[in-house]
């Protein structure tokens, strides 16, 4: 298969889609971004990285972050993060504040934003600092040591904040935080500024595809690890719209509101696409539209 014509075709053939979409704007400075920008990269289990269109273009990875988040916390810590955390579709936004609190400040799984705080409040208790250790695993898996945060969307999105410190406080209420909510938001809001290619996420998801085995071929999750992982990203990763993706794409896939989608090829590779503009769920159009529409002609998906 020729997998270059195979994702230059999709990149025509999707980017039109952008705009049944729209850019989220509750984070102004994402506002900012052209929605008409589209990339798609695929990174394989033999080191090869292909892309088209704007793949290797640095965008906000916002919530894509979480997947990632989640496999260093479990590396640490293993099962006792789901003594404060769930992992069931939430069938909710990513953002509500509703079923925490019939919960009992437990969030339903790890990549909503509440469950995505509890995250980082573990690694800051695990590691001292939570962004700094995510961003070191990100340049080493990457290659790309130029991986940062975007101070301006940190910034941001910590001025207009309030339903994410409102989580954070409600959770800190029930006893399910650990450090200072200020502490956890200021690491949030960075985590989630993150700014990266189609390109550098691919090769940095690799892991997923590789039963848990990093670039360097040392071992950061037990082979069953790097499955819970990717059932959750195949169950939780697109929040309200996971049943959708995964009739659609039948891959485990984490997407962000900055416009990006990492979806798992087990044993393959790793699939990212970027084009910000949104459905009502926070996931990107063109994006679900390309992954749709690659794992319909390779025939490659879990299923
Ligand atoms: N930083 C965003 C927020 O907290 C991340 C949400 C997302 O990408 N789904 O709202």
């Amino acid at each position: 298969m020729d997998l270059q014509a195979l994702l230059d075709d999709l990149a025509t053939e999707s980017a039109p889609f952008a705009a049944q979409g729209k850019v989220a704007d509750y984070i102004p400075a994402l506002a900012a971004v052209d929605p008409e920008r589209f990339g798609i990269a695929l990174a394989t289990m033999d080191g090869r990285v292909l892309g088209s269109g704007d793949w290797r273009v640095p965008f906000s990875v916002q919530s894509v972050s979480k997947a990632f988040a989640l496999a260093l916390v479990l590396a640490r810590d293993g099962e006792a993060l789901w003594r404060r955390v769930g992992r069931e579709p939430s069938g909710n936004p990513f953002n509500s504040l509703v079923q925490l609190e019939y919960e009992k400040g437990i969030p339903r799984n790890p990549f909503i934003n509440a469950g995505a705080l509890i995250l980082i409040d573990r690694l800051l208790s695990l590691a001292g600092d939570s962004l700094g250790t995510l961003r070191t695993f990100l340049r080493e898996e990457s290659g790309n040591h130029g991986v940062d945060v975007d101070v301006e969307v940190a910034a941001s999105e910590a001025a207009h904040g309030h339903r994410n410190a409102a989580l954070a406080h409600f959770m800190a209420s029930c006893g399910n935080l650990e450090n200072p909510v200020e502490t956890v938001l200021d690491h949030y809001v960075r985590q989630c500024a993150l700014t990266m290619s189609c390109g550098d996420l691919a090769k940095a998801g690799l892991f997923l595809a590789n039963h848990g085995l990093r670039a360097d071929g040392s071992r950061l999750l037990t082979r069953s690890e790097a499955k819970r992982i990717n059932s959750i990203m195949l169950t939780c990763g697109t929040y309200d719209a996971a049943g959708d993706f995964a009739y659609r794409v039948g891959l485990p896939g984490k997407s962000g509101v900055g416009g990006g989608i990492l979806a798992v090829l087990p044993e393959r590779g790793v699939l990212c696409v970027w084009s910000p503009a949104l459905d009502a769920h926070g996931n990107s159009v063109a994006g679900v539209e390309a992954l749709d529409r690659f794992t319909t002609r390779t025939g490659w998906s879990v299923f």
